[in-house]
């Protein structure tokens, strides 16, 4: 009997969040490999908030995703066929292979990977391109100096988490923003950062204003939106501000919503950096060195949520992280590893 392939594909372009009709659930008959390619088992699959813009008709920093493609996802699989001289059926390995349950490649952006330095979910996690965007966006954006006030919105999620460990790591005072009482907790207990504001039951900008009384040196902004415009009002003579994403317009309906406090940027000689992870990928072998190193002495700890469901749950794990429903770096898992 032949093996199918379960496959989530674009079925139209969501206004707002993404309803079940702008997925299509497919079966095909699992690929055979040729020459030169390689058959991906695909185990677990990173769930992003980038994937919301990737649906959206619009160019941004990558193309978007075509009505009737396989949904793009970046994921680790085991390899199950080989015609490739790179790779041999067993190898573990990262790769774009997307919301399906095999994936046939060429190997090109595949690398492998082994299984007994750290969990499977961890390298799409701290040490993929979560850890990478935290690493490179905290230190070469916000460049934090020993002692120096870092704000973390989105703290408990994926990059969050991991920037607020390394600006801990670099000697700063750290406070984290989050949902609920909870990932609050588990900044403050587990984690190290020195403060959590709950944005579910406490003011930012009247928290910041007793928690950083010389104002907010950096400001790591996962969200954008009213929680930018509050930070702003707290800034520090000189403070950085990395825009790395802005969660709470990724499902606007209207214009996004610019900050309106930003001539505080103007008095505090203050400045505001976009940065895409994508620019720094010639120094990922820096960024794994480091956290690798960090993660082995026990100074970063990582946080992996891992939902099941395999394929068919994509739809609704996706919108897990739109709701805050998510603790760490959301993997979808398609096969037992
Ligand atoms: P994540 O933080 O693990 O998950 C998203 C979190 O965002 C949720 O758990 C929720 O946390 C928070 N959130 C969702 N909707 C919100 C809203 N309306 N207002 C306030 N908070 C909201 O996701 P991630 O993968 O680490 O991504 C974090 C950010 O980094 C995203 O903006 C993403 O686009 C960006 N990113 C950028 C790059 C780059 O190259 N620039 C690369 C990767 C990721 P709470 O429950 O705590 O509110």
């Amino acid at each position: 009997m032949s093996r199918t392939n379960q496959q989530i594909r674009l079925a139209a372009r969501p206004t707002g969040e993404p309803r079940p009709t702008d997925w299509d659930l497919v079966a095909e008959p699992v690929p055979e490999p040729e020459e030169g390619e390689l058959l991906v088992e695909v185990l677990y699959l990173s769930i992003d908030p980038a994937m919301r813009g990737w649906m959206n008709a619009a160019k941004s920093y990558i193309t978007p995703v075509e009505i009737g493609e396989v949904m793009r996802a970046a994921g680790i699989g085991r390899v199950a066929a080989s015609r490739h001289p790179g790779f041999a059926v067993g190898d573990h390995v990262t790769g774009v292979f997307g919301v399906q349950e095999y994936c046939l490649s060429r190997g090109h952006g595949v690398t492998i990977i082994d299984p007994d330095l750290a969990p499977l979910p961890t390298y799409l996690g701290a040490l993929g391109i979560s850890g990478m965007t935290a690493y490179f966006g905290l230190l070469e954006i916000g460049k934090p100096q020993p002692g120096q006030t870092v704000v973390v919105s989105a703290a408990a999620g994926a990059v969050g988490s991991m920037a607020g460990q390394i600006a801990k790591i670099h000697g700063c005072r750290v406070i984290g923003i989050a949902g609920g009482a909870d990932k609050c907790r588990t900044l403050v207990d587990q984690l190290g950062f020195d403060a959590a504001i709950d944005h579910h039951t406490q003011g930012i900008r009247t928290s910041l204003r007793e928690l950083a009384p010389h104002g907010v040196d950096v400001y790591f902004d996962n969200v954008g939106g009213e929680t930018l415009d509050a930070v702003l009002t707290r800034l520090a003579l000189g403070a950085r501000i990395v825009v790395c994403g802005a969660i709470s317009q990724y499902n606007a309906t209207q214009a996004v919503k610019g900050p309106s406090n930003y001539l505080s940027l103007l008095t505090s000689r203050a400045s505001m950096t976009g940065m895409v992870v994508f620019d720094y990928a010639d120094r990922y072998p820096e960024a794994l060195e480091a956290l690798t190193t960090w993660r082995s002495a026990g100074t970063l700890r990582t946080l992996e949520d891992v939902a099941t469901g395999g394929v068919p749950a994509f739809p609704d794990t996706l919108l897990k992280l739109f709701r805050g429903e998510n603790l760490g770096k959301l993997v979808l898992q398609i096969a037992e590893a």
